[in-house]
Formats: C-alpha cells, sequence, structure tokens
C-alpha cells in the first residue's frame, strides 16, 4: 500500500494528514437547532468509535446551537455551510473547529474572503469541497458534463482564491456518486495538492448499497494512499456510516482493534439460524473495544476448525451447540441457550484476557 504525504491540519483535538491514522467522521442527520437530539446522535456516535461530527448549519438557529452542543460533547464540531457566507462566520465566531463550504454556492469573492479572514482570525480550518453537482458553471460549460477533471479544476481554482488570501489551513474533498470519477477526481487531485484529503462517495445509497458503494470506491483509493479523512455517506441512521468506515480501514490494516467477526457462509450442514446468531452477537459485541476475532459457524463437524483463527466461536448442532477458543472445543452447551451463553463467554473472555 501506498504512504500518504500530505500536510498536518488540526480540527479541535484531532490531527488530519501527515503521519496521522486516517480519521473516521460522520454527519448529523437531526435539525441541528435541536439541541437534545442533535447531542444524542453525536453521543451515540462517538460510542461507535466517530472521530470528528459534521452538522449543517442552514440557519442561524443552527448556528446559534453550535457552542451548547460543542460544550456536551466529546469529539471535534465541524460546521456546514451552504450558500449563507454569514452563517459561515457566525458558526466560526460561535466555536466551530472546522467548517465546510463550497465555493461554488457561497458567492462573490468579496463574501469567501471574508469567511477566509474570519477563518484565520480564529484559526478554524475550511474544507474546500466541491461536488458534482456544485462545479463552477464556467468550468462545467466547457466540460459539458461533470467529469473528473471539470471537478478537479474547479477546486483548484477556488485554492487559489484560498491562497491568495494568505489561507492555506485547508482539507479538500472532491466527491461525485459515480464512483469511477471519484476515484478519478480524487487520483487528479492528489498529484497536484499538499493539502489533506476528505474522501467519501456522496449520495451513495442506502445501508446495504452505499456500503458496497462506499467500499469500493474508498477501499481503491486508500489502497493508493490517497485519503486523510473518510466519510460513509449513508441515508438513514448515520451510526451505520462509522461501522462501515471501521470495516474499510480494518479490512485495509488502516486501523486496529474492534470485532471481527467469522461467519460461515452456510452450507448443507448448517444445523442452526446462523444469519440470526451472527446479527445478534454483531449487534450485542458493537462497542467493545477490541481486537477480537468471533466466529459462528453452522456444524459442529467443521466449524471449529475452519474458524481455528477465531479467538472465541460457537458452532452449532440441532441439540448441542460447542463454544471454542483458537480451534479447540472448551464448552458444550445447549443450542436454545446459544446466543445468551456465547454472549456471557465473550464478556469473559474480553475479562480475563485484559487482566
Ligand atoms: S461450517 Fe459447517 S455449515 Fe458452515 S459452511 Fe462450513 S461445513 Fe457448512
Amino acid at each position: 500500500m501506498m504512504s500518504r504525504t500530505k500536510k498536518e491540519i488540526k480540527i479541535g483535538g484531532i490531527s488530519i494528514g501527515g503521519s496521522a491514522p486516517i480519521a473516521v467522521q460522520s454527519m448529523t442527520n437531526t435539525k441541528t437547532a435541536d439541541i437534545k437530539k442533535t447531542v444524542s446522535q453525536i453521543k451515540r456516535l462517538e460510542r461507535l468509535g466517530c472521530e470528528i461530527i459534521r452538522v449543517a448549519v442552514p440557519d442561524f438557529a443552527s448556528a446559534n446551537a453550535l457552542p451548547e452542543i460543542k460544550r456536551r460533547i466529546n469529539i471535534p464540531l465541524i460546521a456546514d455551510i451552504h450558500f449563507d457566507y454569514r452563517l459561515a462566520i457566525k458558526s466560526i465566531e460561535n466555536g466551530a473547529d472546522k467548517i465546510r463550504i463550497n465555493p461554488g454556492n457561497i458567492g462573490d469573492k468579496k463574501r469567501l474572503f471574508k469567511v477566509l479572514d474570519a477563518a484565520k482570525k480564529f484559526k478554524v480550518p475550511i474544507r474546500l469541497g466541491v461536488n458534482s453537482g456544485s462545479i463552477e458553471k464556467s468550468i462545467l460549460k466547457r466540460y459539458k458534463h461533470p467529469t473528473p477533471a471539470a471537478l478537479v479544476e474547479s477546486v483548484l481554482k477556488s485554492l487559489k482564491l484560498f491562497e491568495s488570501r494568505d489561507f492555506t489551513d485547508i482539507v479538500i474533498s472532491v466527491k461525485s456518486s459515480n464512483v469511477l470519477d471519484t476515484i478519478k477526481a480524487y487520483e487528479l487531485l492528489d498529484k497536484k495538492v499538499r493539502y489533506p484529503l476528505h474522501i467519501g462517495i456522496t449520495e451513495a445509497g442506502t445501508r446495504f448499497t452505499g456500503a458496497v458503494r462506499s467500499s469500493t470506491g474508498l477501499g481503491i483509493l486508500l489502497f493508493k494512499g490517497i485519503g486523510d479523512t473518510l466519510r460513509v455517506s449513508l441515508a438513514g441512521n448515520p451510526e451505520w456510516e462509522i461501522i462501515t468506515a471501521y470495516q474499510i480501514l480494518r479490512s485495509l490494516g488502516l486501523r486496529s482493534g474492534g470485532v471481527k467477526m467469522i461467519v460461515c457462509p452456510t452450507c448443507g450442514r448448517t444445523d442452526i439460524p446462523v444469519e440470526k446468531i451472527a446479527s445478534k452477537i454483531e449487534r450485542l459485541t458493537r462497542y467493545l473495544k477490541g481486537p477480537i476475532k468471533i466466529a459462528v459457524m453452522g456444524c459442529v463437524v467443521n466449524g471449529p476448525g475452519e474458524a481455528r483463527d477465531a479467538d472465541i466461536g460457537i458452532a452449532g448442532s440441532k441439540d448441542r451447540a460447542v463454544i471454542f477458543k483458537k480451534g479447540k472445543i472448551f464448552k458444550t452447551i445447549k443450542t436454545k441457550n446459544i446466543i445468551n451463553s456465547f454472549v456471557k463467554e465473550i464478556e469473559r473472555y474480553i475479562r480475563e484476557e485484559s487482566k
């Protein structure tokens, strides 16, 4: 895997770029002005390992909620601004750790410079984010379509404006909902800038399709050493964005820890409801710090051997199930108690390992 070589930018207490680990971020889908709901969603995301959180700031009520939200959470808070430069300035003044703007919809140069000056004064970094839907009009006209080259040209033009104002505390993104275009755009951009890159597939889809499309696009980019922070964009509960992001990073060996599930694909020998049991175990162990490998296997004859790599696993027959550690059976239980007994054993295993 290729290494990353970008400038290090500080978002609150988290570093992006340099030699920092790839930071996992998400975005709330509550009304930001509803402080209680927003904070409670952020807290759930924090528990899953979210390291940076972005909230939409579509109005002044949202901008004015930022100080209280920030006071109640433990991770850096990013304000996402579209169209109204005054909301960007207000968010900066109200303590946002970073703002995200799309210069294409912020308006003329004078307004953009006002935002840059405020960000500089308060030492707040900015994500300069261009999507395929917001390429500068003159560039789009020339390219006719929102191609990867058009996306990159648009972002580089904005970047020049930032730098002309002596503003370099920047993270960049060029997202498209087309996976191949996103990959090409980031490859082009990566060669041209030294700023850290925020990667993601925008409007990726629902929990399943979005996870597949994000894993494909982000996996390829990360394997090439491109990307310093990522957001998996999924419609619905953002907790799935964090779960998916860590699955991608751990699959590529870019983050360690957590729970790795080894689940047999099931076959004609399967004697227990493998998928149901594995999903339940996955849900119950979601917050474990790990690292731990847990196996759920469909038959006693082959299961323990096939999953000998697992720290702890279960394999079942109709009436009896066996719990095994590193491929060796150490306990037999009744299949009807399979989930409760197995979760207890997992917890015991973790307690013993952490002694
Ligand atoms: S563990 Fe047993 S049930 Fe599962 S795939 Fe292998 S042989 Fe089939």
